[in-house]
């Protein structure tokens, strides 16, 4: 998981980085968040990764190459546009 800012024109800017591609992710509508269900406990937290999804650049090539990685249906994701929304509430997206 990389959340970073970085110094653009004079203006620090808040930034997501794909953990597969290391391109940030510009568009919350180009990016998902996961985790990994198996290390799915309750009240134990677990570090989201970060990949480009739907992203006219890169398709969903960082989506599947990061779901590779994982059994079926082992890897939880939801959309980036929803992460922040989530954590100002603190809502629970579904099991
Ligand atoms: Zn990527």
């Amino acid at each position: 998981m990389t959340i970073e800012v970085v110094l653009l024109d004079g203006l620090n800017c808040p930034m997501i980085r794909c953990d597969v591609c290391g391109k940030t992710i510009n568009k919350q509508s180009d990016g998902i968040y996961c985790w990994d269900l198996s290390k799915n406990k309750e009240g134990k937290g677990i570090v989201p990764y970060f990949a480009h999804h739907n992203a006219s650049a890169v398709g969903n090539r960082c989506h599947d190459a990061l779901e590779a990685g994982f059994a079926k249906y082992t890897l939880g994701w939801s959309h980036l546009s929803e992460l922040f929304q989530m954590l100002q509430a603190n809502v629970p997206t579904s099991k």
